[in-house]
């Protein structure tokens, strides 16, 4: 099973759900949590001005460079899952290393004007290493982990399947 950026970013907020996309039971896609991702993506930074980059394990958002500098950046929703994003931009990071290609990361978050600077230090590596250990011993598992109801549930789009009548959906997408 081939590790990728995104499932480091369900593995840091939920076990479960990193457990179910990998093994592609996929959730509803129309769920209004999926549509809002897409549609301030789209707004954020229009089809012309984006650079995205696809690679195998990795969909970054954007590259591009800054006085000489590559950055590699992430748009994100809101900057509620932080640290999950660093995650998996660090892992991006390193897949850009990989192919030779050194960059800085940036986390961009449109709606609340902010960024995150994000570094493939010494403990980036280590922080990155770690987490990539924790999610190959969870895929390794037959089954996945039972739901543990978090905050993150009424935003997710499997919370009908892990949660069925017994949770309604956030009412503020
Ligand atoms: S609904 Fe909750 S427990 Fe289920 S996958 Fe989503 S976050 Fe995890």
């Amino acid at each position: 099973m081939k590790l990728t950026g995104t499932l480091l970013w369900y593995w840091a907020i939920c076990r479960r759900e990193a457990w179910l996309m990998a093994h592609e039971i996929t959730p509803d896609e129309d769920d209004p949590y999926l549509e809002l991702g897409r549609f301030l993506s789209e707004r954020a930074y229009p089809r012309s001005k984006r650079r995205e980059l696809s690679l195998p394990g990795m969909k970054l958002d954007l590259l591009e460079t800054d006085e000489g500098e590559v950055v590699a950046a992430e748009v994100k929703k809101s900057s509620r899952f932080v640290e999950a994003a660093r995650l998996q931009l660090l892992f991006y990071l390193k897949r850009l290393e990989e192919y030779g290609v050194r960059a800085r990361g940036e986390l961009r978050v449109p709606r609340e004007r902010r960024r995150f600077s994000v570094e493939l230090d010494e403990e980036g590596r280590a922080r990155l290493q770690a987490a990539i250990e924790g999610l190959q011993e969870l895929l390794q598992e037959h089954l996945p982990p039972p739901p543990e109801r978090i905050p993150w549930c009424r935003r997710c789009a499997y919370r009908d399947f892990c949660w069925g009548d017994l949770l309604e959906p956030d009412p503020e997408p």
